[in-house]
């Protein structure tokens, strides 16, 4: 299949010159390759997404450059794949709802112990309060989470190719790694009818994405992506995480970084080869 990558925004806010570096960075490896180069619109989280937002993602992308195929990918419309992977998973019988609010699983967790990683990348590490409870219970209220332990009870050999420069090589997933590093991640939030984890594994395959390329922040999260992707029975893409664009203190630029936002460089007059000098790739 030849080189198919994304660039996945959410709707939440502007882009700013994080978002640029890793769309132009995208666009550029696939046109390289010969390959093709789509935008998906992330907005599962229904509360958070605006139009405007969406809108102006559009605009600044086609300012940037950026050309895709037309009709593009909205989450918020593809509701129904997600919801038929969760049942795939809970066929399985790898998922259980989950009822605990934020403060109780801070009480379950207790105290720090060393070496006992208390965050991973779904957040901080669930406990396992509600883990024998049945699907049958899941109401509004809950969440659904997926039970690591069953589901790297048998697990083969997995792992994932990275292109990108601070991880280049082959990763395996590790059992042990996942369990106490990772646990039992969220597949469906409340009230939003998926997750971040399980939208992005089912779309990338529909997609037909060979290549993804985004930034290192989520790099730990591609072991929970391989690993669905592993019991979806869906293809594993090549990875390539690559640096994040910094401030000026040295810090990651988040989406209220509106002072580098893409829309305010190109009302002060910058160009589309400003910003591609400004983040290293001119
Ligand atoms: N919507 C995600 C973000 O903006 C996409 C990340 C990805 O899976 O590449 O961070």
């Amino acid at each position: 299949m030849s080189f198919t990558t994304r660039f996945a925004p959410s709707p939440t806010g502007p882009l700013h010159l994080g978002h640029a570096y890793s769309a132009l960075l995208a666009q550029d490896m696939a046109r390289a390759a010969g390959g093709t180069f789509l935008l998906r619109i992330e907005d599962i989280d229904q509360s958070r997404a605006r139009p405007e937002w969406e809108a102006l993602i559009y605009d600044d992308l086609h300012w940037l450059g950026l050309r895709w195929p037309n009709p593009v990918m909205r989450q918020s419309e593809r509701m129904d794949r997600y919801s038929a992977a969760l049942d795939r998973l809970a066929d399985m019988d790898l998922t259980y709802p989950c009822r605990c609010r934020r403060g109780d699983i801070e009480a379950a967790a207790g105290a720090p112990q060393e070496g006992v990683p208390r965050f991973g990348p779904d957040g901080r590490i669930y406990p396992g309060t509600c883990h024998a409870r049945p699907m049958a219970e899941a109401g509004a209220e809950d969440v659904i989470r997926l039970n690591m332990d069953k589901a790297t009870a048998a697990l083969p050999p997995l792992g994932f190719a990275e292109t990108g420069p601070a991880h280049e090589g082959r990763h395996a997933l590790d059992r042990d790694h996942l369990c106490r590093a990772v646990g039992d991640i969220v597949l469906v939030r409340r009230r939003m009818g998926s997750s971040y984890h399980l939208s992005v594994v089912v779309d990338d395959a529909d997609q037909g994405i060979t290549d993804v390329v985004r930034g290192l922040d989520l790099f730990e999260a591609t072991q929970i992506h391989v690993l669905l992707q592993h019991l979806l029975g869906l293809p594993t893409p090549i990875y390539h995480h690559h640096r994040l664009i910094r401030d000026d203190q040295g810090k990651r630029l988040a989406k209220r970084d509106d002072a580098r936002a893409i829309a305010k460089y190109r009302a002060d007059g910058a160009t589309p080869e400003d910003i591609r000098r400004m983040v290293g790739l001119g």
